[in-house]
């Protein structure tokens, strides 16, 4: 990527005014060079989604995640993962006893554990997609400081897919789990389905889904907590946002124009 940073080093024509019909031969060239550049510009090396739950970001990153090969690191998945892994660290140990004892990981445990896998993806040549890890301004500036000192923070963006809170709610509030195969699926009121459309197995409604627990969820993780993360990554200057009332697909493509 060399010749990227002669483009960069490339100097403006001194005159600044375009005169229809008398752009010089330089002005051409550089006009190219720079509407040529997003699309040679490399893919940033770590996607943040943020989003209120049932915003569907974990889908999107998962998308992403397996269209480009890079790591899929959500928090919850991750402590799950350790319950099957052999040879535990000691800070591995420490989390999964907690999370036995039914207690919240403690954040430095779980910045051990997901620091650990950027740095396991980054030197293998691969980006990383953070899915739900950043709940709050004070984990948003430990990624960041984390990304400063590996020199990736140019690396950095934060997508949100923006959902508002009572979407939120019926969203949760309306999709069932397959007790078979665990396909999650929402239900559509006109035609409701009764079994699984992937395995015809029986659909439950999770106990994460009853209006009370996802009235408790969207309080604790929907827009009001979401404002202050996003006003961080604003200010880094690296907050897009894409429209999660949309398809999946739709929500894709435009995610796809981000990065
Ligand atoms: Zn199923």
């Amino acid at each position: 990527m060399a010749y990227l940073s002669h483009f960069f080093a490339f100097s403006p024509p001194p005159e600044r005014t375009v005169r229809y019909g008398r752009v010089s031969a330089g002005r051409l060239i550089y006009l190219r060079i720079f509407a040529t550049l997003p699309f040679i510009m490399p893919m940033k090396k770590i996607i943040i989604f943020l989003g209120p739950p049932g915003s569907g970001k974990g889908t999107q990153a998962k998308i992403i995640a397996e269209k480009y090969n890079y790591g899929h690191l959500s928090t919850g998945d991750l402590l799950r993962a350790l319950q099957t892994k052999k040879n535990l660290t000691a800070e591995e140990t420490t989390a999964l006893a907690e999370m036995k004892r039914g207690r919240l990981v403690a954040d430095e445990l779980i910045y051990e554990l997901v620091f650990k896998e950027i740095d396991r993806y980054i030197a293998n040549g691969q980006g990383v997609v953070l899915d739900g890890a950043i709940r709050n301004v004070a984990q948003a500036k430990e990624y960041q400081k984390f990304f400063e000192q590996k020199k990736l923070d140019s690396e950095v963006i934060a997508i949100e897919v923006a959902l508002p809170d009572a979407e939120s709610f019926n969203r949760l509030a309306n999709r069932r789990v397959c007790s078979a195969c665990g396909e999650i699926v929402p239900i559509d009121p006109a035609a409701p389905a009764t079994t699984c459309p992937k395995c015809s197995g029986e659909f439950v409604t999770r106990a994460d889904d009853v209006p009370a627990v996802v009235e408790k969820r969207v309080r604790e993780q929907g827009n009001v907590p979401l404002q202050p993360i996003k006003d961080f990554y604003k200010k880094l200057g690296v907050l897009k946002v894409v429209d999660g009332t949309q398809t999946i697909q739709k929500v894709d493509q435009d995610v796809q124009k981000l990065i």
